[in-house]
């Protein structure tokens, strides 16, 4: 600390802050009004001035406190400096506050009035109205209120990296606004509010602004990045989102989601009362009549008859019950859930690799590692506050990370890339493995890494030799001298992250993608130390959450064999039960069994099997050929079509309990207003269940209570309790209630039986369907930032208005050859089945392929998918379809 001299008082101060931040901290109100603690300081406003002895009078924002500096904060001078200054930006600044949403939050309000200044009572300015920018549907841009600080130009590239808007023209023309002068839409705004936030005064401001009564802090129900907010709330509804500041994910960030996309939790297609089938119509009922209907039929089920598909958007302690009420209650071990469409190659792959299949290390490794890998992943689309991490590393000033992207589309992290490597759809093995030869000839391996920590490294290299670079180029298509270079600044660099996500897992190799990607970080020695590892970004908020509690067929909770003797008796102790043996069945399983009238009885909580599992004529074939089926939502899916009862669930804002996100951190949701009509959190409704089979054990009086069960029975989750979890959130494993839970994994030794990381040999293997006469094209699948769940984003309006609608995404060259302009209705067809959307077309496409979304269930994307499956974790080929476009007349 250092002492200075305020306003003729000494104060102690942190070396390295600004006079500003240093008085702000001393609560000495300065006005201010482009000073943002999160952006580097600009000095544009000049109302932050200060006198600095033997310096003169200087924007407090622009000078770094010094030891026994003598500042003064108030003086004649500085008065009337401040004032002119401020009557200029006056004089162009709409005097419209009565009318403005900001009134009473501006800063120039705040400022205006501390120097003296009214500023509702100035006259208008004489330069005639700029025209405002409504086209986004959550704010607007009113240029008649911004006074050019620059804090939304900083936020958008500072923080956001996404540079949509920028400072043009200069002297009294200076403005703000996209390139092009375009609408703000057309621009490459991501909507994620940031710039609203921040924005000091009316010139950016929301469309609808309810100020909330109270706010409750809790855990993003969308992605698995898991970002900390608060609900704002009024009455039973939730009005308002804001980023939590603390939040060591994402330090106060959120994407346009976690901002703008709560109206679903009161929208008035919740699901109010439990639905029963009679005549074929599902009609409403009581609770007790749908429970005790459920219970008895459920009676008549045991075992392998059974099937439970849990949720990876519900909390951990309702994925324990379900997995739980499963194996105690029903006797049968088929539970599973999303992740089986998704992210079971990472659990297989990296348990097999690392011993564990979680994620390597904290988010906040990507802001200080030296390279950043990103394959198969569109981050800021997917995961978009992980994104903006990256994008951030990979553009900052001083010391930026490398960056190189996997992808067979142009995603938007390749304009920040140093290497972009645009490979053929599911031909990552070769490429992964091509880049391993690459380092272990040119002798970039981590050798003392390789000899002290690894196993398996000669079979390893001898399965290499396949991989040599002619054949990696025949393969992937990648030339040469990019795998060359992308294999140099990997290796090369002193620290490397790799992220990846369902371009690596939903392949029919998705597990030896996932063990590529282990081979080439034990190479380098990039596992086990800071700012170096494997970060598979988990796609919903909770799906590491729904593994980890066991909800998958081989494992009870903490990931512990149900084929253990040992492991099996200590359950059973606990549930007071005898359990099954033999693993259960998967997702995929489950639904062929249904087929064959094997399993008769599903209990799906939370996941909309019928649209959201490839092949979807398929799939829902199988579904109508369940006896009994009961669904448990927070709306009425596609899926709770099929089914016989339909159960209300509450809300993530209606309950509380944990997720777990990316990177293994089990964080709070707390409840935020009363369940709406008369649903109930899935945990109540499993424990209600439960009892009415007379199962023993579901007593538990609030969620808390689960999770002190779980912690007696999982080893990594043994210092887990909602009182430790109340003060922030701890990563896994935990082994005891003073253990501060672990960021990094395998920094001591790896989890395998011999504490070394294991290679794999690899082979390549080409995808299930291949481009041929008659389907020429390569469909791929994935996200849009716009939307998660259709059944939660289809609600929210300007969601909706953002992404409207499904659309076929090509390459213009493509679409010349077909006949086909932007915005045509385009017809696509597979082997299993054909939809018509309109085309878009994009030059950031590959030639010969096209990419889908999977979000609207008019348009249901899975009827063209294909149900091949990894062998390994029996995920399905959701990345690689063959398909052919035809020019269509309409929709139909
Ligand atoms: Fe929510 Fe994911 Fe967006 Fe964060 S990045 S606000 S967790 S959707």
């Amino acid at each position: 600390m250092i002492t200075i001299r305020i306003d003729g008082k000494d104060v102690e101060t942190a070396p390295g802050k600004s006079v500003l931040e240093a008085a702000l901290d001393l609560r000495i109100y300065i006005p201010h009004l482009c000073h943002d603690p999160d952006l580097k300081p600009a000095g544009h406003c000049r109302l932050c001035i200060v006198e600095i002895e033997g310096r003169g009078v200087v924007a407090s924002c622009q000078a770094r406190v010094e030891a026994g500096m003598r500042i003064q904060t108030e003086s004649p001078l500085l008065s009337r400096t401040r004032k002119t200054t401020l009557e200029l930006l006056l004089a162009e600044h709409a005097g419209d506050c009565l009318r403005c949403s900001k009134v009473g939050r501006c800063k120039l309000q705040e400022a205006a009035s501390y120097i003296g200044l009214d500023s509702t009572t100035l006259p208008a300015p004489i330069a005639p109205l700029k025209p405002c920018d409504g086209s986004n549907p959550f704010f607007n841009r009113d240029p008649n209120r911004c006074v050019l600080c620059g804090i939304c130009v900083r936020t958008c590239q500072e923080i956001q990296g996404a540079h949509a808007i920028d400072f043009f023209s200069s002297g009294a023309f200076t403005r703000i606004g996209t390139a092009g002068g375009l609408p703000i839409t057309a621009s490459a705004c991501e909507s994620c509010g940031e710039c609203v936030v921040r924005c000091p005064t009316g010139a950016l401001a929301e469309k609808e602004s309810l100020i909330p009564s109270a706010e409750v802090r809790t855990t993003c129900t969308y992605c698995g990045v898991g970002c900390g907010l608060f609900l704002g709330v009024r009455g039973n509804s939730v009005v308002s989102a804001r980023g939590d500041r603390s939040s060591p994910v994402n330090r106060g960030q959120l994407c346009v989601k976690g901002r703008y996309g709560f109206s679903f939790i009161n929208s008035p297609e919740r699901l109010k009362t439990p639905l029963i089938r009679k005549d074929g119509l599902l009609k409403p009922a009581s609770w007790d009549e749908a429970l005790d209907t459920i219970a008895d039929k459920f009676k008549q089920y045991r075992g392998d008859q059974f099937g439970a598909i849990s949720s990876s958007r519900a909390t951990n302690e309702e994925n324990y019950l379900m997995q739980k009420f499963a194996r105690a209650v029903m006797g049968t071990n088929n539970v599973d859930n999303c992740a089986r469409l998704c992210h079971a190659p990472t659990v297989s792959g990296l348990s097999k690799a690392f011993g564990t299949g979680g994620g390597t290390n904290p988010l906040e490794d990507l802001e200080h590692t030296e390279c950043i890998l990103v394959v198969g992943s569109n981050t800021t689309e997917a995961h978009p506050v992980a994104g903006a991490k990256i994008r951030r590393a990979a553009m900052r000033a001083e010391g930026r990370a490398k960056l190189i992207v996997i992808d067979p589309r142009e995603i938007s992290l390749c304009g920040a890339a140093d290497l972009w490597l645009q490979l053929r759809p599911g031909t990552d093995v070769a490429l992964l493995q091509g880049i391993s030869k690459l380092i272990l000839d040119e002798g970039l391996a981590d050798e003392k890494f390789l000899s002290s920590r690894c196993e398996g490294l000669e079979d390893f290299r001898a399965a290499l030799q396949d991989f040599d670079l002619e054949s990696v180029e025949r393969i992937t298509g990648v030339p040469k001298e990019k795998i060359r270079a992308a294999a140099r600044m990997y290796a090369s660099s002193n620290s490397a992250v790799t992220v990846y996500s369902l371009g690596i897992t939903e392949h029919s190799h998705g597990t030896d993608n996932v063990l590529a990607i282990a081979n080439l970080a034990m190479l380098t020695g990039n596992v086990g130390r800071n700012y170096a590892g494997v970060m598979p970004m988990r796609g919903q908020n909770n799906v590491q959450g729904a593994c980890d509690m066991g909800c998958i067929p081989g494992s009870f909770p903490g990931s512990q064999s149900v084929q253990k003797p040992d492991v099996r008796e200590k359950f059973e102790r606990a549930w007071k039960t005898s359990l099954p043996v033999a693993p259960g069945i998967t997702i995929l399983e489950m639904l062929e069994a249904a087929s064959q009238r094997k399993l008769k009885a599903l209990y799906i909580m939370g996941m909309d099997v019928a649209f959201s599992v490839a092949d979807t004529q398929r799939t829902q074939a199988a579904l109508r050929s369940a006896e009994f089926i009961v669904v448990q939502d927070i709306f009425l899916t596609g899926t709770a079509q099929f089914a016989d009862v339909v159960l209300p669930a509450a809300s993530f804002a209606e309950k509380c309990g944990t997720f777990t996100n990316l990177e293994r951190r089990v964080q709070m949701v707390r409840k935020a207003i009363e369940p709406v009509g008369e649903s109930r959190p899935d945990w109540l409704i499993i424990c209600e269940l439960a009892r009415r089979m007379n199962a023993h054990g579901f007593d538990y009086a609030d969620s808390s209570e689960i999770m002190t069960e779980l912690a007696s029975l999982a080893p990594p989750f043994a210092g887990l309790s909602f009182e430790r979890l109340e003060s922030g959130g701890i990563q896994w494993p935990c082994s005891d209630s003073t253990h501060p839970g672990t960021s990094r994994l395998h920094v001591y030794g790896f989890n395998t039986p011999s504490r070394k990381g294991r290679f794999s040999a690899l082979t390549f293997r080409p995808p299930a369907e291949s481009p041929d006469q008659e389907f020429p094209f390569l469909l791929t699948t994935g996200r849009s930032l716009y939307h998660f769940h259709l059944a939660m984003t289809s609600q929210v309006r300007g969601l909706m208005e953002l992404y409207p609608e499904e659309f076929a995404w090509l390459h213009p060259d493509d679409a010349r050859t077909l006949g086909i302009k932007d915005a045509d209705y385009v017809k696509v067809s597979s082997r299993r089945g054909q939809l018509t959307v309109r085309a878009k077309l994009a030059p950031t496409m590959a030639r010969g392929s096209v990419f889908m979304t999977f979000h609207f269930y008019d348009k249901p994307t899975n009827v063209l998918t294909n149900q091949a499956l990894d062998p390994v974790s029996k995920t399905p080929e959701f990345k690689v379809t063959a398909v052919k476009l035809e020019k269509a007349i309409t929709t139909d």
